[in-house]
């Protein structure tokens, strides 16, 4: 299915390596022009190289901290006017709220939900202008079935979706949609972390906590960031223009509710 994004302009974030990646490559295999953003620049040119060579595409590399504004002034510098936007950034560290400090709680809101915001701000009105406009936010499957040790996660992400919800009814006339995707487990470098942490709260190997969460899966094994790179592609298609507002969640059939 052509996707009718060829020449679109699109800001990719946290996308050196992971999920961020994998939508990266999906636009650009789909003649996407992408700019990617990361913090370390040896990391992101090698992926900014690769994805040149097996797609074809046009691939900026800005190595920068999107969590600042500095950081996003540069990604924003490089990609002026973006048709597509990708929200993305390093996800929170596990751990129990007794020991977060008010310092550890503003870092996770500033990462993951007022950088979406304020790319979402930077960018939409331009958008609207030019009648045209994606936003995708990587968000997680936390927002709708909290995870115990990931506190900072489920309380920072659903401040974002619950201002989504709202700004993404205002856009969609002008052509613009923001939905948010919602990885449910991946395999990425994120997950083995978080793996890593539950391995060494509960004393057991990598590997057993590792295998026992595959198993509860209903797909019985972890997402790939290609499959994750292939929905957000869709969601940035024009075929997708009627949907906004929604909460997209990708997890191999793990949430057990009905809706
Ligand atoms: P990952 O660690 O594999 O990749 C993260 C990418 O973001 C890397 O390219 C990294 O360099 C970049 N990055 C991190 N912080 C950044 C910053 N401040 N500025 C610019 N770039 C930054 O992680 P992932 O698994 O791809 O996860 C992506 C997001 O999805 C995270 O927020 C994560 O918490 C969330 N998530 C992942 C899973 C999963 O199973 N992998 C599940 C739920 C939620």
């Amino acid at each position: 299915m052509d996707l009718g994004i060829r020449g679109k302009r699109a800001l990719v974030c946290g996308a050196s390596k992971g999920l961020g990646r994998g939508c990266a490559e999906a636009l650009a295999g789909e003649g996407v022009h992408v700019t990617i953003v990361a913090r370390t620049a040896e990391a992101l040119e090698a992926t900014a190289e690769d994805i040149r060579r097996r797609h074809g595409a046009t691939v900026t590399a800005v190595a920068c901290d999107i969590t600042t504004p500095e950081g996003r002034a540069l990604a924003l510098a490089a990609c002026p006017q973006p048709d597509i936007v990708v929200t993305n950034a390093g996800g929170p560290p596990p751990g129990d709220f007794r020991n977060w400090t008010r310092d550890d709680w503003i870092a996770a809101v500033d990462a993951n939900m007022l950088t979406p915001i304020e790319l979402i701000k930077a960018t939409v009105d331009g958008m609207m202008d030019r009648g045209f406009g994606r936003i995708v936010n990587i968000t997680s499957s936390s927002v709708k079935a909290p995870i115990d040790i990931l506190g900072l996660s489920n309380g920072a992400r659903s401040g974002l979706t619950g201002f989504v919800a709202g700004l993404a009814r205002k856009t969609v006339a002008r052509g613009v949609t923001i939905n948010n995707l919602l990885p449910g487990q991946f395999d990425t470098d994120r997950l083995k972390k978080t793996m890593g942490a539950a391995a060494t709260s509960s004393g057991k190997p990598l590997d057993e906590v590792m295998d026992a969460r595959r198993k509860q899966i209903p797909a019985q094994r972890f997402g790939t960031a290609e499959e994750f790179g292939a929905v957000c592609a869709f969601l940035c298609s024009m075929q997708a223009g009627y949907m906004t507002g929604q909460n997209v969640l990708l997890d191999g059939g793990n949430y057990p509710g009905t809706y």
